[in-house]
């Protein structure tokens, strides 16, 4: 079984799709299980209706689940040619399920209501690309990740349970017709036990390919990007960069970590446990050569790699008393970013300060001022970079950060990473 997984980019629109059609007309031959992310940026969209559904202002909850159901039905529109056909058909009927849920009471678990609504965005891509290629000719099954992934309750953040997802997902392709030979499932979402809807967190759809690969001991992955590959660099920001072609489970592993947005960090251990190349490829130059990912270290094609982390905000942390910042004040400190769900970018600590760095649109300041309070003081910095530079030397830390103000730098073998404004 080859796993490949196609990401929001790579199904924005109708072409797209028909673009992913073609690469899987191309693969026909072969045993494969296909991870479809929500289109374009339905997750945001559809992360925007829970807000307006939480805060109970209907006018703006039907108004964007209107225009996240013109956008899918457009796409519909231009894939399939009975209008009134099953596809049309399983969109308005999520849509028509989605405008019911503001008459009905919300569970006090925020989380748990993201999961339940956020969730369907994957459900729609996945159907609409099955039916598609189905017209093409292929022998396509439809799976559904919310029978198959188990997890725990963790909403919006779920723990996979490995046995168990082990155990439904080969009994579903064992049980699978004979003749199918192309799996079409979702990315991102898992079910608990008793049958909700989880999701594994943003970005989870490369995770979710390596869950099936690790689960049905797959040959190899491939995650489609718009990109060539995993590169040295962000092309956004960068005019020369260089695709990095070979590199160990552990360099990527660590250049996803530290913020290199081509795939998801967790998306590697799964693969590194069973052994299970993962290659990153161009959906756009599906022949071209692309990043494999493999093997230990020795292999590494070392060349110096830059991440920059932007809108981020630097947090320094107290005690009011002017106590240590000790174990126990950090294991207190750490407990409430658990709970907040904010995650470190990057921490360093003195006697007296605890400083952390974590995405600017991710964090509330006021619930985490509140938590803090009265045992610690905070200060801020916002608007701040994190530059990461891995194989660093010294060129290349000048050219980064001359004519910057660094706020904080941390340095090991290979790593530098500079905070700057
Ligand atoms: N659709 C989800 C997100 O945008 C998962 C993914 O794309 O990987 O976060
Ligand atoms: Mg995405």
């Amino acid at each position: 079984m080859k796993v490949f997984k196609f990401g929001g980019a790579s199904v924005k629109d109708a072409e797209s799709i028909k673009n992913v059609g073609e690469i899987l007309l191309k693969h026909e031959q072969d045993h494969v299980l296909v991870v479809v992310s929500a289109i374009g940026k339905t997750t945001n969209k559809l992360e925007e209706c829970l807000n307006y559904l939480l805060s109970k202002d209907k006018l703006n909850y039907y108004h964007t689940l209107d225009s996240v159901h013109d956008f899918h039905i457009d796409i519909v529109a231009a894939l399939f040619q009975d209008k009134h056909g099953k596809v049309f058909r399983f969109i308005n009927e999520v849509f028509e399920q989605l405008k019911n849920k503001f008459n009905l009471p919300l569970a006090e678990n925020h989380s748990f209501e993201y999961d339940q609504l956020v969730s369907l965005g994957e459900v729609m891509s996945s159907y609409i690309i099955h039916e598609y290629v189905c017209e093409l000719g292929i022998k396509s099954q439809w799976l559904d990740a919310r029978r198959l992934i188990r997890t725990d309750h963790h909403y919006q953040e779920a723990n996979v349970n490995w046995d168990k997802s082990e155990g439904l997902i080969t009994a579903k392709l064992e049980s699978s017709v004979n003749n199918t030979n192309t799996f079409i499932t979702q990315g991102f979402i898992g079910h608990t036990d008793e049958g909700f809807s989880t999701t594994l967190g943003r970005e989870g759809s490369d995770y979710t390919a390596a869950i099936f690969a690790f689960c049905t001991n797959a040959t190899e992955v491939t995650i489609w990007k718009d990109v060539p590959g995993m590169l040295n660099a962000d092309p956004k920001y960068f005019k020369n960069t260089q695709l990095l072609t070979k590199i160990s489970y552990r360099e990527a592993i660590e250049l996803a970590y530290f913020g290199a947005s081509v795939i998801h960090p967790k998306t590697i251990k799964p693969l590194q446990n069973k052994g299970i190349p993962l290659y990153v490829k161009s959906f756009i130059d599906p022949e071209a050569i692309g990043t494999t990912i493999y093997t230990e270290s020795e292999h590494d094609h070392i060349i110096p790699s830059f991440i920059v982390k932007k809108n981020q905000l630097l947090i320094t942390i107290s005690s009011a008393d002017f106590s240590f910042i000790n174990e126990d004040a950090l294991a207190r400190i750490f407990d409430i970013f658990y709970t907040l769900r904010l995650k470190i970018n990057l921490m360093q600590n003195s006697a007296l300060n605890f400083s952390v760095l974590v995405d600017g649109d991710k964090v509330n300041m006021q619930s985490l001022l509140i938590n803090l309070s009265p045992t610690f003081l905070c200060k801020y910095n916002e608007g701040v970079e994190l530059v990461t530079i891995r194989h660093y030397n010294q060129t290349t830390i000048n050219q980064m950060v001359s004519n910057r103000e660094i706020l904080l730098e941390q340095r090991s073998r290979q790593t530098a990473r500079f905070v700057i404004r």
